[in-house]
């Protein structure tokens, strides 16, 4: 496989130099030349088969001929080896946990991937790779968990300080060896603004072979397109009209799932539920993209204005409007009604939602005030306990600790302050 940069003034590149790069030369995301078809037996049988089987058949097109068929497959191995259940919380509305991994975050599988792949790519080989990686949360304790280890590859983290719960910092600055934190004193927005400059930036690339593990490489994004052929196998049989709602920030999450869709699997409708940063909600009512400075949530993964992978949406559908509107619904929705989506699930469900899975519910039940007849599938994106704080105050209940959380709790947090872009370009540089 192929991938072309997005804005169209770059070489096209195979699947390893896509992950090593990140973003093309030319500032474009990388996009797969053509998006492969599974053929209507492998949805018809999927119910028969595990998740390796579903995952190689759907993954090795996209990493043929860089990974072989043994490696890649001893790649997923070692990246799902926790279960993605489907749990029925009401009539016509499940929840995909997707917080079985590491760091009870559904970015784990990618970034374990991506990981895997560069584990790969640099086995035998004496350079190294630095990944560079802005996080509003999630990401960063992924991608530590995820690089831990990992010849070849050191990994640079920028997080805004005191805008990360506890548990979120701690996952990222505690592990050590080839993983190292930077406390941005700034916005999440300030902390990606570092990152982009920092790939475009001369000095760095003649010294360091830099590479992003945000949602924008392919290695990190592709993946995520498993958990909706997971869903399906699990769902296939609830209903003809399976629609899938998801708390959505960089919007790479759903557009991968608008890929496995893309790729043949049955299904009826997207949801990209978001809190107030409600850039791609308000481009759905108003055909107009106008991204804004990120504003604060309880759901602070999502905390983003402008949406990296909004554009390999629109070009998944030829940047037509209409074509776009018939296949993507899209809702925002407020901290208030956040927590009052998460008290109405417990009370009416005895589950414990996250504010990001709230928010998926929420945008789930909008949609389906409009189609009764359609069996909805919300993405829980993260355990409850990742943000206990609203979780608790909300509902009143004491969360349980599960272990893969209490590992962290008692290491001490190790991260450097910075407060400008030269301040990063120094740290690199001095490394
Ligand atoms: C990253 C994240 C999201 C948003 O996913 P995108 O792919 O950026 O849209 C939602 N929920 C949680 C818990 C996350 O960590």
């Amino acid at each position: 496989m192929k991938f072309y940069s997005l804005n169209k003034q770059a070489p096209e590149v195979s699947f390893k130099e896509a992950v090593i790069r990140g973003i093309a030369p030319d500032k474009g995301l990388y996009f797969p030349e053509y998006i492969p078809q599974l053929p209507e037996a492998f949805f018809e049988t999927i119910d028969q088969k595990d998740s390796l089987t579903i995952a190689y058949e759907a993954m090795k097109p996209f990493v043929q001929p860089d990974i072989p068929d043994e490696a890649l497959k001893d790649i997923l191995r070692g990246v799902l080896d926790f279960d993605f259940p489907l749990v029925e919380i009401e009539e016509k509305v499940s929840a995909l946990e997707l917080f079985h991994g590491p760091t009870m975050a559904f970015k784990d599988v990618g970034a374990r991937f991506m990981a895997r792949c560069l584990g790969y790519f640099f086995k035998d080989s004496e350079a190294s790779v630095t990944v560079l990686v802005a996080t509003s949360g999630d990401t960063g304790g992924a991608v530590a968990n995820g690089f831990l280890g990992v010849k070849g590859v050191n990994v640079v983290i920028l997080y805004p300080d005191g805008k990360v719960s506890d548990i979120q910092e701690r996952q990222l600055t505690t592990l050590g060896q080839n993983i190292s934190a930077l406390r941005v004193d700034g916005t999440f927005d300030d902390c990606q603004d570092m990152v982009k400059r920092a790939f475009l930036d001369e000095d760095l690339r003649k010294n360091l072979q830099l590479t992003s593990a945000n949602s924008i490489n392919v290695a990190r994004w592709l993946p995520q397109l498993l958990y909706y052929l997971f869903a399906y196998k699990n769902a296939k049989t609830k209903s003809s009209k399976l629609v899938f709602s998801v708390p959505s920030g960089n919007f790479g999450n759903i557009c991968a799932g608008m890929v496995a869709r893309r790729m043949g699997m049955p299904c009826d409708q997207f949801i990209a539920a978001t809190n107030i940063n409600d850039t791609v909600p308000e481009f759905m009512r108003t055909k107009a993209y106008r991204p804004k400075p990120s504003s604060q949530t309880i759901s602070n993964a999502m905390d983003v204005g402008d949406p990296s992978n909004f554009v390999r949406i629109r070009h998944l559908y030829n940047d037509s409007f209409d074509a776009l509107e018939k296949e993507l619904s899209s809702y925002a929705f407020t901290d208030d009604m956040t927590r009052n989506a998460i008290a109405e699930i417990h009370a009416n469900s005895a589950y414990i939602a996250d504010p990001h899975g709230a928010v998926g519910y929420l945008g789930l039940k909008a949609y389906q005030k409009e189609h009764p007849d359609s069996y909805g599938i919300f993405l829980e994106t993260a355990h409850p306990v990742k943000f206990i704080d609203v979780v608790e105050n909300t509902l009143g209940v004491k969360l349980e600790i599960p272990v893969q959380i209490k590992q962290v709790m008692g290491k001490e947090k190790h991260s450097e302050p910075i407060s400008s872009y030269d301040q990063l370009k120094t740290y690199l540089l001095r490394r």
